[in-house]
C-alpha cells in the first residue's frame, strides 16, 4: 500500500478551505449575475439563479480541490524538509547548527537565563572497539533518549558531534541545572551495553556553565567543555558544575587526557 496523499488534519484544512472560497465564488457569481441583469433592466429568471448558485462550483470545485490538496502536499513537504535539516539523523537531537542558533536566541531574548551543558560519552571508543560501530550507534540513541527523558519541555537538546551533546536548561540556576545533570547522569549510567556475554555500564561525563548574563553561546560552551575536561580528569561519570579553572590548567588538563 502506498502513503496517504495528505495526513488527515491537511485534509481538514483543504475541505475548510475548498468550501469556503467555494461559497464565496457562489455568492459572489450571483450578485454579479444579478447586477448584469438589473442593468439590461431585466430580472433574473429561475434557470439564471440555477446557473448563478451551481455553475462557480460545478467548474471551479475540481480545480480547486486539486490545487488545496497540491498546496497542502507542500506545505507537508516543506515541514518534512525543516524537520530533516534542523535534526541530526541518528539521534533525532537538534543538529549543531540549529542547537547553536536556538540557545544563542534564548541567550538574546530578553530574560536570558538558563544553564548549557555539554555531555560526553566515557570511554566510548572501547564501545566501539568492543561491540562494533552499528552497536554504537544504538547506544548514541539510548543515550540522546535518556537525556530527552530527563528534562523538561522547551529546553534544547542537541548533538555537537561524534559522542558529544548539549542540552540548554531554561531558566536553570545553578541548583536546578545540578539536580538536572544529576539526573542525566545517574540515568545514562543505569544503561547497559551488552553482547555475547559481554556486559559494559554507560556512563557520561558532564560540564555546565551557567548563564551569567552578557556571555552569548561561545563564552558559555567553553566554560562548559572546560568543565567537561575536569570532569573526565577527575574520573569520568560525574558532574562538573562549578569552580573555576583557569586556561593554564585546561591546557594541562587536555594534554593529560589526550
Ligand atoms: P573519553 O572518555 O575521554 O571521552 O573517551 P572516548 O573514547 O569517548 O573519546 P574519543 O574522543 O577518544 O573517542 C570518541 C569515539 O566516538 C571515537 C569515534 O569513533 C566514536 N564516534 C564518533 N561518532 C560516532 C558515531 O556517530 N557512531 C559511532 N558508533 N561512534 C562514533
Ligand atoms: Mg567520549
Ligand atoms: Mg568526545
Amino acid at each position: 500500500m502506498g502513503k496517504s496523499v495528505l495526513p488527515p488534519s491537511e485534509w481538514s484544512v483543504v475541505w475548510r478551505r475548498t468550501i469556503l472560497i467555494a461559497a464565496a465564488s457562489t455568492v459572489a457569481s450571483w450578485l454579479v449575475s444579478n447586477l448584469v441583469m438589473m442593468s439590461l433592466q431585466q430580472g433574473m429568471n429561475d434557470v439564471g439563479t440555477i446557473l448563478a448558485l451551481t455553475l462557480p462550483a460545478a467548474l471551479g470545485g475540481p480545480v480547486l480541490l486539486f490545487l488545496q490538496v497540491r498546496s497542502a502536499q507542500l506545505r507537508v513537504a516543506n515541514r518534512r524538509l525543516e524537520t530533516l535539516a534542523s535534526t541530526d539523523w541518528l539521534t533525532d537531537c537538534l543538529n549543531r547548527r540549529v542547537f547553536t542558533a536556538s540557545v544563542s536566541s534564548a541567550l538574546d531574548s530578553g530574560e536570558p537565563t538558563g544553564t548549557l551543558l555539554v555531555i560526553d560519552a566515557d570511554h566510548f571508543k572501547t564501545i566501539n572497539d568492543r561491540f562494533g560501530h552499528e552497536r554504537g550507534d544504538e547506544v548514541l540513541q539510548m543515550i540522546a533518549a535518556a537525556i530527552r527523558d530527563s528534562i523538561r519541555d522547551g529546553d534544547l537538546v542537541g548533538r555537537l558531534g561524534g559522542e558529544e551533546f548539549g542540552v540548554f536548561l531554561k531558566g536553570a540556576g545553578f541548583e536546578a541545572a545540578g539536580r538536572i545533570a544529576e539526573r542525566i547522569r545517574a540515568a545514562i549510567n543505569g544503561l547497559f551495553v551488552t553482547s555475547e556475554g559481554v556486559v559494559q555500564r554507560l556512563s557520561v561525563s558532564i560540564g555546565g556553565a551557567v548563564c551569567a548574563g552578557d556571555g552569548g553561546f561561545a563564552q558559555l560552551f567553553r566554560v562548559a567543555d572546560r568543565r567537561l575536561y575536569a570532569a573526565k580528569h577527575a574520573g569520568r561519570n560525574r558532574v562538573e558544575l562549578g569552580g573555576s579553572i583557569d586556561d593554564s590548567d585546561v591546557a594541562a588538563l587536555a594534554a593529560a587526557i589526550g
